[in-house]
This record gives structure tokens, C-alpha cells and sequence, in this order.
């Protein structure tokens, strides 16, 4: 996509988070460094990278300064190592093992790594998450562990067939992280809401998003 187009759809992003509790994540998967450090000079400040190896692959050439650089897909746990250092915060801890390898390698380097949970709210098979039932208790078995620190929720809501389709969705985890917050859980905090993409942002802002991923309403489709 070229560069005017960029700059206009971030300038457009921007002017409809004004005014929001929403900030913008620009999804870089499949983007070009060149692409992605010119979105950074457009007033980027959050980034997010899918996979690690693309991310690894970025790192060195990225403009980093006042940068915060997320992950929001699918991590192995045996991937875990390789980021450590590198990221801000993970959207996408959903099991057990996981936050466990993560809080034994931030201890490893003296952080503490910042972390999400993904809830799966379709309950979609297909998709990683915790099912909203069992968020509770997934919480407080991870509330102990030293090198992480929850931050809030994430969600990938089903693909919708209707406009608006995920609205009912993000009102959801807005009403989970609430619930949860209510309950004052040793640290376990809900500051963080992880919802809406290219499709359905502006809905996942008025239910409350703190962060929207928005990777082709920036760069264009992807190939
Ligand atoms: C790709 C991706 C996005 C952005 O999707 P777009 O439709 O390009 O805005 C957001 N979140 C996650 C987890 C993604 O994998």
C-alpha cells in the first residue's frame, strides 16, 4: 500500500479514538520494516506481531524509541525464550504451562512480564482462549506466579455474519473484566481490554476497548 494511504489511515484512526479510552495497536504481520517504521514516523506507538520468528526477524531494524511492541497470537511455550526480552505485553496467555514458562523466564532476567488473558467467548474450537466459565479459576491458580503480572483480557470474537455482530461480544468481556475486578484478587488487575479489529473496532471502543488491533485498516489487505 502506499504511503499516503497509510498516513491517512492512521490520521483517521486516530481522530476516531479521540476522545476514547481505546489507544491503537498497528498489527504488523506481513508488513515490511520500511512499512512498519513509517507508520512508527506517522505517531505509531504500539506495534503487534503475531508470530515470533517474524517478529525476531524485524526486531533489530524497527524504530524503537517511546515503542511498545506487543504479541498477540498463538505462543508456544517452548517460543518463550526468544521474546522475553523483546516484548511489553502478551495478549494471548490462555494456558496454564504457558504462564508458567513466561513467569520462569521474565524471573530469569529480573522483569515482569505483563500478560493478557484471551477468553474465547464463542467457545470456538478453532480458537485458542479460556472459556469465560472457567476464567475465574484459571486466574487464580496464575495470581501466584512471581515474573508475570495480568494486566487484563483479550478476545478474537467469532468472524460476524452481521454489522455489529460482535458488539454483544465485547460488551461481554467488558462485563468479565468488571466481575472480575470486583473480586480483588492479589495481583490480578483489569485495566487492559484487547478488543476490536479492522472490522469491528469502533463497536469494541464503545464497549470499552483499551487497545484496538487494526492491522489492514492501516497497510491494505494482506497477500
Ligand atoms: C491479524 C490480527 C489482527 C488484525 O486483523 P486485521 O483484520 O488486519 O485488522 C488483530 N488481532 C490479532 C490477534 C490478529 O492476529
Amino acid at each position: 500500500m502506499d504511503k499516503t494511504a497509510i498516513k491517512s489511515n492512521i490520521e483517521r484512526i486516530f481522530a476516531q479514538l479521540n476522545g476514547s479510552s481505546a489507544e491503537l495497536i498497528a498489527v504488523t504481520k506481513t508488513r515490511t520494516v520500511d512499512e512498519i517504521n513509517y507508520a512508527i514516523d506517522c505517531g505509531v506507538r504500539h506495534i503487534g506481531e503475531n508470530r515470533v520468528q517474524e517478529l525476531l526477524s524485524k526486531y533489530d531494524a524497527l524504530h524503537k524509541e517511546g515503542l511498545t511492541i506487543h504479541l498477540i497470537g498463538r505462543l508456544q511455550t517452548n517460543k518463550v525464550k526468544y521474546i522475553i526480552d523483546k516484548v511489553d505485553l502478551i495478549h494471548s496467555v490462555d494456558s496454564v504451562r504457558l504462564a508458567e514458562e513466561i513467569s520462569k523466564r521474565a524471573e530469569r532476567i529480573g522483569k515482569v512480564q505483563r500478560i493478557l488473558v484471551e477468553v474465547n467467548l464463542g467457545e470456538e474450537e478453532s480458537k485458542g482462549g479460556i472459556s469465560a466459565e472457567d476464567l475465574p479459576g484459571f486466574l487464580d491458580e496464575i495470581s501466584s506466579y512471581p515474573g508475570i503480572a495480568v494486566c487484563g483480557l483479550m478476545c478474537i470474537p467469532p468472524i460476524a455474519t452481521e454489522s455489529n455482530g460482535n458488539f454483544k461480544y465485547f460488551l461481554k468481556l467488558k462485563q468479565l473484566s468488571v466481575d472480575i475486578k470486583a473480586k480483588k484478587l492479589d495481583n490480578i488487575d483489569m485495566s487492559i481490554l484487547s478488543m476490536g479489529m479492522s472490522g469491528d473496532y469502533e463497536d469494541a471502543i464503545r464497549a470499552g476497548s483499551t487497545f484496538i488491533r487494526v492491522g489492514r485498516g492501516i497497510f491494505g489487505p494482506r497477500n
